[in-house]
């Protein structure tokens, strides 16, 4: 049986998360893009309204309706935040995309030692750094190596474009541990920041989500204790890798979500703009053209929403779910991407307001969603490898 009715923790989860958006996103999102930079008192807001707030509530009210569903409350929040500012939602404390590899690797010493300190109500943030230079689709290419000496990992290296990169508490680095070995010698690793060795190098100044910091990484002979090496739950060699995957399985719906949310932003804000702001005079035929192309981008708000859900509510119950966050992952990038350019050029004969100020921000910030967790080009690899396994798809 299918039930699309959103259970009374997710309905809190989502309206908290749109009135978060509403009160202290919008109102500094152009702000913020324009310099940016974030206020300090956007970060004490959040983590007071996040860590200690009504989402707290409905956490745990989650766990007494007794089913596990931390991913579907992620992507109900996730799409009301963008609605809010994307780049904003990306900058919240926490552990952020550190979480998933630590939940899913960590042993239970290890989750309680890298993820507790969160709890303690100060600014923490956490980052995940796959990517390096010239290898980000390519994961198994990885030439960020770790190598054990006594009861250390040396790590020697260059991650670039890390969300939270430069303000993180612990960023998962994965490193090779034999690059002969190709995937199966990926393994994550906790590097707590300050640990010599570990210099943040250059914040990339971005066309899109400006307010969201991207930062560089070195290591250069980093030394950490050797249990800081992610791989209690399962010993295979294969371990590491799929660390690394699994990790995306979890994100992509998010990213999905994040881009339903500005698609979402952008649609509301053009048909606004259409019933109030649209110049006297308009043609009433193009009018009509307009209103037309607005109730086609509806039914795919909607189809975007219901991938999204499917592709998280599978992650919940654990159900192997590659394929279908690539797939949600791929139609609301590409989606987000139409909706902003839509907007840009329907509001096109308006004044310089406020709503159009957003699309074009909106429009801009669009674009990463067709690169970051994965491209469009390598979504459509993993959808055809699920979809034709006895085809050897490269
Ligand atoms: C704002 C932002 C934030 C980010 N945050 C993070 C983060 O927190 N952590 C992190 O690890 N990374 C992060 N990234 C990196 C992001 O995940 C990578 O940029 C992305 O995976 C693409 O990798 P790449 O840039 O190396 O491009 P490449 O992999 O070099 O790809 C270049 C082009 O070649 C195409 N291509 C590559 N391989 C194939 C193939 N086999 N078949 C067909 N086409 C192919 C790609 O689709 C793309 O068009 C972030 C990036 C951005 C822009």
């Amino acid at each position: 049986m299918i039930d699309f009715t959103l259970s009374k923790s997710q309905g809190a989860a989502r309206d908290y998360a749109h009135q978060v958006a509403m009160e202290e996103m919008r109102p500094i999102s152009l702000e913020c893009d324009r310099t940016e930079k974030i206020p300090d008192s956007f970060f004490w807001n959040m983590q007071r309204r996040f860590w200690a707030g009504a989402a707290g509530q409905a956490r745990m009210q989650a766990q007494e309706e007794e089913e596990k569903q931390d991913n579907v409350l992620s992507i109900l929040s996730q799409e009301e935040m963008a609605w809010g500012d994307a780049a904003l939602s990306t900058a919240i404390p926490g552990p952020g995309l550190a979480a998933p590899p630590i939940l899913s690797q960590g042993t239970p010493e290890q989750q309680m030692k890298f993820l507790g300190p969160y709890m303690d109500g100060q600014l923490h943030w956490g980052a995940l750094a796959l990517t390096e230079p010239g290898i980000g689709s390519d994961v198994a290419g990885m030439s960020t190596t770790a190598v054990l000496e006594g009861d250390e990992w040396v790590l020697n290296g260059h991650k670039h474009y890390i969300t939270n990169g430069a303000r993180a508490d612990l960023v998962v680095t994965f490193a090779t541990i034999d690059k002969n070995l190709g995937r199966e010698g990926i393994r994550p690793f906790v590097v707590p920041q300050g640990t010599p060795g570990f210099v943040v190098g250059r914040i990339e100044e971005k066309m899109g989500l400006r307010a969201s910091q991207t930062a560089e990484l070195i290591f250069e002979n980093c030394r950490i204790p050797k249990d800081h090496l992610l791989s209690g739950r399962e010993s295979s060699k294969k371990a590491g890798f799929k660390a690394a995957m699994g990790t995306l399985d979890a994100t992509r719906p998010m990213v999905g979500a994040l881009a339903v949310g500005i698609a979402r932003a952008a649609y509301e804000t053009t048909c606004q703009w259409v019933q109030q702001e649209l110049p006297k005079g308009f043609p009433s035929h193009k009018r009509r053209e307009i209103e037309q192309e607005l109730e086609e981008t509806r039914q795919e708000l909607e189809m975007a929403r219901l991938l999204v859900w499917r592709a998280a509510w599978m992650a919940d119950r654990r159900i192997p779910n590659s394929k279908e966050a690539s797939i949600c992952k791929a139609y609301a990038g590409g989606l987000v991407m139409k909706v902003t350019a839509a907007g840009v050029r329907i509001t096109a004969p308006g004044e310089n307001s406020e709503s159009r100020q957003l699309l074009q921000k909106w429009f801009r910030d669009a674009k990463v969603f067709d690169i970051f967790e994965g491209t469009a080009q390598i979504q459509r690899l993993v959808i055809a490898r699920r979809l034709f396994p006895e085809v050897d798809i490269p």
